[in-house]
């Protein structure tokens, strides 16, 4: 299984705080932030790593930096806007891209109002982004789309899944890795993830 479900008493105590319906904007902005952060340290575990001699104040040693493989950062509009700060400050260097996507009511087909990735994604380590893994559907959509622009190493990032996003995840592409803050019980008649947060957008930038 691809799966990891962050297992640490930082994340779930943040993810508590996230979840309370009193937490306010600011407040929810900043933990979405700082879980971004955490999951982020999780998911970057392998990257590669490159030796080099340094010298400390004492002697010379060796020391392990990046190596410098390519990394891109996207985001799935608007929450996952949420979550790319946390990650750019910790793979500064990583390029960003945006993915824009709704449902056509009538057809329920993925229409992509936006897409803007890194020319040579299909270089690069991608670490894809939305706080809420509900049904999957943009989740999958979004890969699909990072796909045919020829990327092949992808990890999905989000603060809750419902067992059921895990699922059609796992069914539709199951070459990536998924990292949650917490996996939920299920989702409701509308789709929402219950416990859940509420909407995550709308409590990360205050709108109804
Ligand atoms: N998107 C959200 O913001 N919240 C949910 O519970 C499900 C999808």
């Amino acid at each position: 299984m691809n799966i990891v479900i962050a297992d640490h008493p930082l994340v779930k105590h943040k993810i508590s705080l996230l979840r309370d319906k009193n937490t306010g904007s600011k407040k929810f902005r900043e933990l979405v932030h700082e879980l971004s952060m955490l999951l982020c340290y999780e998911a970057s575990r392998d990257l590669a790593l490159t030796s080099i001699e340094i010298e400390t104040p004492l002697c010379k040693t060796q020391g392990q930096v990046l190596n410098g493989k390519k990394t891109a950062i996207v985001s799935i509009l608007r929450a996952g806007e949420g979550m790319l700060n946390g990650m750019m400050q910790l793979i500064p260097t990583a390029k960003v891209g945006h993915i824009g996507l709704y449902r056509d009511p009538k057809t329920l087909k993925p229409v992509e109002y936006y897409c803007k990735l890194p020319d040579d994604i299909d270089q690069r380590k991608v670490f894809l982004v939305d706080p809420m893994l509900a049904t999957g559907g943009s989740a999958i959509d979004a890969i699909n789309l990072i796909k045919r622009n020829g990327a092949n190493n992808i990890t999905f990032l989000c603060m809750l899944a419902a067992p059921e996003g895990l699922r059609e995840l796992q069914e539709a592409h199951d070459d990536i890795k998924i990292y949650c803050a917490a996996l939920d019980e299920r989702l409701n008649d509308h789709a929402y993830i219950v416990p859940g947060l509420g909407d995550a957008g709308d409590r990360i930038f205050g709108t109804k």
